[in-house]
C-alpha cells in the first residue's frame, strides 16, 4: 500500500466536493444534511488542484484568497524556522481567525523560541476555521463502478480551497506567494528552482546579519553565554558564528 510508508496523520487523500454549477460539471451526487434539519440531495463537482489554484488567483484583491494563501505562508515560516517570514503570514492569514468574545483580548507574543509553537497552534486554529464547514459524506461518483466513496463535502469554494492548501494539492511559493501544483511525489516547495536559490541565498544573508549583530551588541559576554544568546534567537551553528566573529577580532587587532 502506497500509504503505510507515510506519516499516518498526513495521508488525506479524500476528494473535495462542492455543489456543481450544472450538469455538465457534475462528477456526482452526494446527500447533505442541512443543521436545521432534513436531507438534501446535490450534485458535486470534485475540486481538482488546477480549480482550487484558479480560485485564488482570480481575484487577488480578495481578502478570503490573501488570507488563504496567508496559511501557505505560515507553514511554510514554521516548518523552516524562518523568522523573515513568520509575522507577515501571520498577518496575513488574520482574517482567518474566529472573532474573539466581546470583551476578550489577546496576547501574541512572537519573540523568542516560544513562538514556534505559537505559529503552530495559530496555523492549526485559523487553517480549523477556515475548514470548518467541511464534512464528511459517502458520494457515488457518475464515472467507474458508482460506488459509494468518501468525500469531502465543502459548502463553498473557499473551505475546499482551504482543504487543498492542507492536503497540498495546491501550495504558495515562500518566495513569491504565488500559487504552484506540486507534481505528484516530488516535494517541491517553491514555484521554480530559482525561487528556491534566492530565497535561500536571502535567508543566509539575514541570518549572517543577525549573527553579527548579536556578536557585536553582546561583545563583553564570554563565549559560552555568547553561544547561548545565539541559539536563544535562533540561530543554528551559534558555535561556528561565535568561533568566527572572535577569529575576525583577533586578526583586526593584530
Ligand atoms: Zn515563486
Amino acid at each position: 500500500m502506497v500509504g503505510m510508508s507515510r506519516d499516518p496523520l498526513h495521508t488525506v487523500t479524500l476528494p473535495l466536493l462542492v455543489n456543481a454549477d450544472d450538469e455538465n460539471t457534475a462528477n456526482g451526487e452526494c446527500a447533505v444534511f442541512p443543521s436545521r434539519g432534513g436531507e438534501t440531495l446535490v450534485k458535486v463537482q470534485a475540486v481538482s488542484p488546477e480549480i482550487a489554484k484558479g480560485w485564488l488567483e482570480r481575484d487577488t484583491r480578495s481578502t478570503l484568497a490573501r488570507a488563504l494563501k496567508g496559511l501557505g505562508r505560515l507553514r511554510h515560516a514554521y516548518t523552516e524556522k524562518d523568522d523573515r517570514k513568520l509575522l507577515a503570514a501571520v498577518d496575513q492569514c488574520r482574517p482567518l481567525m474566529p472573532k474573539l468574545p466581546l470583551g476578550m483580548t489577546q496576547t501574541e507574543d512572537w519573540t523568542g523560541e516560544g513562538k514556534w509553537d505559537g505559529a503552530r497552534w495559530y496555523y492549526a486554529e485559523a487553517m480549523s476555521h477556515a475548514a470548518k464547514n467541511a464534512r464528511l459524506v459517502v458520494w457515488w461518483p457518475f464515472s467507474g463502478q458508482h460506488e459509494p466513496t468518501p468525500g469531502l463535502y465543502c459548502p463553498d469554494m473557499s473551505t475546499a480551497v482551504a482543504m487543498a492548501l492542507f492536503m497540498d494539492g495546491v501550495r504558495v511559493c515562500p518566495f513569491c506567494g504565488e500559487t504552484f501544483i506540486p507534481k505528484l511525489g516530488k516535494a517541491r516547495t517553491y514555484c521554480k528552482s530559482a525561487h528556491g536559490v534566492a530565497d535561500r541565498t536571502a535567508r543566509s544573508r539575514d541570518k549572517t546579519k543577525r549573527a553579527e549583530a548579536l556578536i557585536r551588541a553582546n561583545s563583553d559576554l564570554s563565549v559560552p553565554k555568547l553561544i547561548e544568546k545565539l541559539a536563544e534567537a535562533g540561530i543554528k551553528r551559534a558555535r561556528d558564528w561565535v568561533v568566527k566573529a572572535k577569529a575576525r577580532v583577533k586578526a583586526q587587532k593584530r
